[in-house]
């Protein structure tokens, strides 16, 4: 539990981190940086305890993640691996499907995550959802397993931080993290360089895609819609994960409280990213539709055209401010 800044890492966890050998660490898939930097953080000190590990995720590593140390690992296919043979580690997500390994069979699993919507799934379940991030709850469990934070763990949890706290601006950003990001930078993480990797290295086809996205911008009340189509990526030769945190922007606007930017997946199927200021619990309106999240960010998917997957949105949202 978290309270008042104090955490404490589950001693089952512990024994099952300590007890087994082979891990298969896994995240859900469209990775970001709290999903990235946990989990190859968390390889890299398994492994200096002599353990085995394999880091996946369905989709790969995007290009401007590749300064996370130890991003190398990450695999995308399971063509080589019997899962049975791992004892499974889902990171930043609480359920197999949100990582697409639901069908598959572990020897056991443990759940680190700290998103509020929390499934059943786990033998083992830590999920804290007052953690700013899942990199948060690795730090203190590399505290409580004695490892030391060398300058590629710190780098991988720093950026973790850093990006589910918007670069220490949002809500979330506590005196805890403050105290663990100084930590990480003690320990060789350079904020410069991370925030230059991070939000200074995007190529001129991601931007151009961004420009079309907001040029999409609809507002309705206090809530603003963008969206990028499949024919917006194919004249961009951009895709899926350049997309990321495109909802924040909206959400500059002084009188914009959500923000809803719609990625179209087919026809007729579109990933909703839901960004929101305040007390607006954008977690719950995903849940609604069978997605989830946090408070402030969350996401789901639904079918229709956008127009209809709009108007459905905005009903929700209307219905629960
Ligand atoms: P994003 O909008 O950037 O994809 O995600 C924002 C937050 O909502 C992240 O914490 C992410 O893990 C969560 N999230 C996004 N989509 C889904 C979803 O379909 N299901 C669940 N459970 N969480 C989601
Ligand atoms: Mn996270």
């Amino acid at each position: 539990m978290i309270s008042g800044g104090k955490v404490k890492v589950p001693p089952e966890l512990l024994a099952f981190l300590t007890q087994k050998d082979d891990f298969f660490i896994a995240t859900h898939i469209n990775p970001e940086g709290d999903a990235l930097g946990s989990s190859f953080a968390l390889s890299i000190a398994l492994e200096s305890l002599g353990k085995k590990t394999v880091v996946y995720d369905r989709d790969p590593v995007p290009d401007f993640y590749r300064f996370l140390p130890g991003h190398e690992r990450l695999i995308n296919t399971l063509a080589d691996i019997q899962p049975q043979a791992f004892n499974l580690l889902l990171l930043d997500c609480n359920t197999p499907d949100r990582a697409g390994i639901e069908n598959k069979i572990f020897k056991s699993s443990a759940v680190i995550d700290h998103h509020e919507t929390e499934k059943e799934f786990g033998d083992v379940k830590w999920v804290e959802p007052y953690a700013a991030a899942t990199g948060m709850m690795i730090f203190y469990l590399m505290k409580a397993l004695g490892r030391t934070i060398t300058k590629e763990i710190a780098i991988n949890l720093y950026a973790a931080l850093a990006i589910d706290t918007g670069t220490f601006r949002y809500a979330n950003t506590t005196a805890d993290v403050l105290r663990v990001a100084s930590e990480l930078v003690e320990a060789g993480a350079r904020p410069s360089l991370v925030s230059n990797a991070l939000y200074e290295k995007w190529s001129e086809e991601r931007f151009r895609l961004l420009i079309m996205s907001l040029n999409t911008l609809e507002i309705k009340g206090n809530v603003a819609f963008t969206a990028v189509t499949n024919e917006m990526f194919q004249r961009t030769g951009t895709s899926a994960e350049d997309t990321e945190n495109f909802s924040g922007f909206p959400r500059m606007m002084q009188n914009i409280v959500v923000s809803a930017f719609f990625r179209q997946i087919t026809d007729n199927d579109w990933k909703v990213s839901l960004r929101s200021k305040g007390d607006v619990n954008v977690a719950q309106i995903a849940a609604l539709f069978g997605g989830g999240g946090h408070k402030n960010a969350a996401g789901f998917k639904i079918k229709g055209t956008l127009e209809t997957a709009k108007e459905k949105l905005l009903h929700h949202i209307t219905g629960a401010k």
